[in-house]
Parts: structure tokens; sequence; C-alpha cells
């Protein structure tokens, strides 16, 4: 995707080969300069026009005079207890923070990416909408998600397995930067992550599940669900307003048709509100129509929020009472809550560099 900075520089990190290959040739450079910066950034990972040592100085210059390079800078890094979470917070250009979370189950690393500054969902249970919403993010500022903690894990030898598009923000309203990232990791020329490895997760944009149902049969589609009644849904995701649950769930049905991929619906339990008899027995009927994986994801509290989090047996009966009607389902246990970086925690903060998260 071609974006321009102020002084009409072109971000080389977001364009995908096709168009750096169109640009370069357009400027006069040759073709196999454009592959060989794509390998620079997108393979080896290397952010600095200095380092690209099979270009000639001459036109390393001509690409600093053209190009810029994307920053996001590393702020902080905090490990959960249990080593199984790792929270990245990171400043752009403009100075402000986003965060991604790394978890890792044995050797197995999934990233979460952040895709927007804040959020405007506005879903009452999440830290990250009490945040202002600030911007979407730019393909390359995802990118550098992944590449950061991609070389992170390179140095003890390991690569990340898969990629949630679950942080901060609402993917489907950063459409095209969301998908054009993922067009580029999927790039042979580049890291050649499987389409299959990505899931994008969203509160239920109708028109953007209906786009996608269109262009990405390959990435997996997961969605924010956590009631399946239109009163209790809207009272804590606002967007059912615009979509409520028998839109969302025609979208599903002709997503599913079009693509045969299963769905994963995320469902937060909240105690009092949405983990009793009657949820399962609707939840469940709800599901029928598809191939799913249902996660049961224990409230992660937020501060100042009213939710609590049901008791454990309460998790395990609801869990027993969807598993008892065929759903395919899973209860999740609660990671990253001592570091704020579990579902609905993410919330990036000046204050978090100086340890004064509140
Ligand atoms: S849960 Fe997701 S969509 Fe809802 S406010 Fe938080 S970041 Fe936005």
């Amino acid at each position: 995707m071609i974006k321009k900075d102020k002084d009409g520089k072109i971000d080389i990190i977001g364009m995908n080969l096709e168009e750096m290959v169109t640009t370069f040739v357009g400027l006069g450079l040759k073709k196999f300069n454009a592959t060989q910066v794509f390998d620079w950034i997108h393979n080896k990972m290397v952010f600095n026009f200095d380092e690209f040592s099979n270009i000639s100085k001459k036109d390393r210059e001509f690409l600093k005079e053209h190009f810029y390079i994307a920053q996001l800078t590393f702020k902080t890094h905090q490990i959960s207890d249990d080593k199984d979470t790792e929270k990245f917070l990171f400043e752009l250009s403009d100075n402000r923070l986003i965060e991604s979370v790394l978890i890792s189950h044995k050797n197995r690393h999934t990233l979460c990416v952040s895709s927007q500054i804040g959020c405007l969902i506005g879903c009452d249970f999440c830290a990250t909408a009490t945040m202002t919403y600030e911007r979407n993010l730019s393909a390359s500022e995802i990118l550098l998600q992944f590449y950061y903690v991609q070389k992170y894990l390179s140095e003890r030898g390991e690569r990340l397995g898969n990629v949630v598009y679950m942080g901060m923000g609402e993917p489907f309203l950063n459409y095209d930067s969301v998908i054009e990232s993922i067009n580029i990791l999927n790039s042979p020329k580049g890291q050649n992550f499987s389409k299959r490895n990505f899931t994008v997760s969203t509160s239920g944009i109708v028109t953007g599940i209906e786009k996608f149902t269109e262009n990405e049969s390959q990435v997996n589609l997961a969605i924010s669900l956590h009631s399946v009644r239109d009163d209790r849904r809207t009272e804590i995701m606002p967007i059912n307003k615009r979509w409520g649950v028998q839109e969302l769930k025609k979208a599903l049905i002709n997503y599913q048709k079009k693509t045969k991929n299963r769905i994963t619906f995320e469902y937060i339990l909240i105690d009092d509100f949405n983990c009793e008899y009657s949820d399962a027995f609707e939840l469940a009927d709800y599901l029928r129509s598809f191939s799913c994986l249902v996660n049961l994801i224990p409230y992660n509290p937020v501060k100042g929020k009213i939710y609590k989090t049901p008791s454990k047996s309460k998790q395990r009966e609801f869990y027993k009472l969807l598993k008892d009607k065929n759903i395919n389902v899973t209860l999740r246990e609660t990671k990253g809550q001592d570091i704020a970086a579990a579902c609905g925690q993410l919330k990036a903060k000046k204050e978090m560099e100086n340890g004064t998260e509140n």
C-alpha cells in the first residue's frame, strides 16, 4: 500500500513486492533492486538503508531521498509469572504507544498484534476502549510488531507460529492495512508465513465480514460474541446496535458456506451476566449452524469495571453444558493477568514506562 509522509517520501515497509517493483522502475531503479530491498526488509528484517550492502551507495542515497523507514521503538517488555505471556510496549514515530502480546505454549508462539491506537467500538469490558482513539496503524506499523518479536524469538532459535489480530483496535475498521500486512507476511520472498496461520478477530463488523468472505478465504476468522441475546450483547458491545446477533449470524453462515473455514467464537465468561444455564442453551442453539470452536475466556478484571470473573466451578459447568450439546469448546486458562496482557486488558499508556499503570 503506497503511503507517503508529509515530505512526500514513501513508506517503504508498507509496500508489497509488486508495488515496490513498479515504484522503483518508475523512479529509474532496476527491478532487481526492488527484489533486493524487499528481501532486506521482509526476509532479513533489516530496517536501515545503510545496511543494504548489495545496493550501491549511490542508490542507497537515492532511496533515502524518496522513501522512509517507519519506526517502531521498543519501550518495555513484561513477562508474566508463568512465563507464557510477554507484553511489548512500542512507541511509534508520532510518540504514540501500542502493545503486542506474545503467547507461548511449549515451542508454539502466537503473536497478538494491535491494529489501531485505541478503539472506537467501546466494548464495556475492555481496557482499550477506555483509551482515547487516536488512529489506525499503517501496514508497516503492524508488520514491525511482527518483525520485532520474530527477531526477539530468533535469538533463541525460535519462530512465530501464528498471528492473531486481537490486540488493540478493531481490525475491520482498518481493513486495508490489516490485509496488506497479511499479504506481505505471506509473500514467498518475505516471511512466507502461511495465510492459514493468521486469525483476524472482529467484534462483528458485518460489512468487514462480507468483504473478508469475498477476498480472504484462507485467513481464519474469529468473532467476539460474548452473548447471543441482543439486549445483553448490546449492553457490553454497542456495535450490536448496528448489527444484531441474527444479522451477524447470517453473515457468518455465508462466510462459512463460501470459505468452508471453521469459525472461532470468543466468549468472555462474566459472572451473573452471561454464564447461566439458559445462556449455555441459547449459545448452543445459535452455534448449531456452524462448524466452530468456542473459546471460553474467564473475564480478566479491568480496573474501574464492575464485571466479575465467575468461580472455577461455574466456568467448568458452563463448559460442560456446551460440551454436552456437542459444541467444540475450550475453557482457556487465564494467562498474563499479572502483566495486564490478557484478553481485553491492553491499554498502552505513557505511565507504564514508569511502572505506574492504573
Ligand atoms: S474488545 Fe476489541 S473491539 Fe471491543 S473495544 Fe476492545 S479492542 Fe475494541
